[in-house]
């Protein structure tokens, strides 16, 4: 079992948009499936008809993790006709306006959280999942000095996990 710590720095300037989702008690997932456009809305993005299909599909279904592809093959599976880079922008929107988070896991997808709250992540690497540990459950004791002028915005540990090997 291997740790990866990515630290995210970002400028002290504070985005507008980072607490306009405490409408819904920091967990849009638990309150859109009802009402994707007030979220939007509230959010500051316009209710187009995708963004509100794109957001009924992803909170539909509680607490998760998505990567574009995903979302996608589930968008066409509704019928829902989007592409695949619509998928993406729409993603990186909700991102903005911290509708979802982003995460690197590694260099060749990006997956996104629906769950905005702190929380760390398992990657169960022979089936590239994500589950979430609670942020309680994690602490990070020592972090490298930042550059001047920033700050860290938050700390994502993953701990990847591998079955055992049966020897
Ligand atoms: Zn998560």
């Amino acid at each position: 079992m291997a740790e990866l710590i990515t630290t995210t720095a970002a400028p002290v300037a504070s985005s507008a948009a980072a607490d306009r989702s405490v409408d819904c008690g920091l967990r849009p997932s638990l309150c859109v499936a009802r009402d994707v456009g007030g979220l939007l809305r509230d959010s500051g993005l316009r209710p187009t008809r995708q963004r509100i299909a794109l957001g009924r599909l992803l909170y539909a279904k509680g607490d998760r993790h998505v990567t574009a592809e995903i979302l996608h093959e589930e968008a066409m599976r509704a019928r829902v006709p989007v592409s695949l880079a619509t998928v993406y922008n729409t993603l990186h929107q909700f991102t903005e306006v911290g509708l979802l988070r982003e995460l690197a896991v590694d260099g060749s997808k990006t997956w996104f959280d629906t769950n905005v709250t702190e929380h760390h992540h398992f990657l169960v690497e022979d089936d590239n999942r994500l589950m979430d540990i609670p942020g309680a459950h994690v602490s990070v004791d020592r972090l490298p000095e930042i550059p001047d002028g920033m700050e860290i915005a938050r700390v994502d540990v993953v701990v990847r996990l591998r079955r055992k090997r049966v020897s």
